[in-house]
């Protein structure tokens, strides 16, 4: 087998798409699959709640489309594609951990729904993972089967219950009470799910259903499906790129 790194080097990266609702695991797998396989991991929820957050600095209301489209006009959105090193920065300001947020994450729909915002995000992520300068990048979100990598080798629909989404959200945020974090969890599914599908999967998309799995064997079940789509060539492997 070559190794020549010239060679590999001329290859652009291998997408692994995964898509799924608040509370799938999603990122905390994603995360640890990428760090498996030695790719990039790119959580695109960030730059929706990166933008949010950017519009309530401003003292904006997200629901004011004008005002949300002025917002991603000077938006100088930055994060790390390192699965060991995460950070999401707006200009000179770590917003890592006020994008997650209660405020951040009640407002984050609301932005998510504009259509302007969706195609120029999309434009960032596809950017992203072609200058990761990794062997591939594992984009999780809502629409990266469908909408941002429809053609990735590997893509994949990672759900769980809903009730056990709603435990695992509650227990990340130990300061809120269950009731609320479960509300709150529901609401923002019915706003997104408004705008894409991601409680049901498209042709080609695999589902890995975390309910009954613990995060190991969630991994696992990720990176089996990676090995077996590797092993299959797809539109984008033959697509000359
Ligand atoms: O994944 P996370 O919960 O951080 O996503 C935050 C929000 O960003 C979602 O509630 C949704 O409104 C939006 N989102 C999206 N499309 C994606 C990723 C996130 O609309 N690909």
């Amino acid at each position: 087998m070559s190794t020549d790194p010239s060679i590999l080097s001329a290859q652009p990266p291998v997408t692994v798409a995964i898509d799924g609702p608040a509370g799938s695991g999603k990122s905390s797998v994603s995360k640890q699959a990428a760090r498996r396989v030695g790719y990039g991991y790119l959580d695109t929820g960030a730059a929706y709640r990166a933008l949010a957050w950017h519009v309530l600095d401003r003292g904006a209301d997200t629901a004011d489309e004008t005002a949300v489209l002025d917002a991603a006009e000077e938006f100088p959105y930055a994060i790390s594609l390192d699965p060991d090193d995460y950070w999401v920065r707006v200009g000179d300001v770590d917003v890592t951990g006020a994008i997650r947020e209660p405020r951040v994450t009640a407002a984050v729909s609301a932005v998510a729904r504009i259509g302007a915002v969706r195609e120029r995000v999309n434009d960032l992520f596809r950017a992203l993972v072609a200058a990761s300068g990794r062997p591939g990048v594992v984009v999780e979100g809502r629409d990266i089967t469908t909408v941002v990598a429809p053609d990735a080798p590997v893509r994949i629909l990672l759900t769980a219950a809903p009730e056990v989404r709603a435990a695992r959200r509650s227990a990340e945020l130990v300061t809120h009470d269950a009731a609320s974090v479960a509300a709150a969890l529901h609401r923002r599914d019915a706003a997104d799910s408004q705008v894409v599908d991601f409680l049901t999967a498209a042709p080609g998309v695999t589902v890995v259903d975390s309910t009954d799995l613990d995060f190991a064997q969630t991994v696992d079940a990720v990176l089996d499906v990676i090995s077996a789509a590797r092993a299959t060539p797809t539109p984008e492997d033959t697509d000359g790129r």
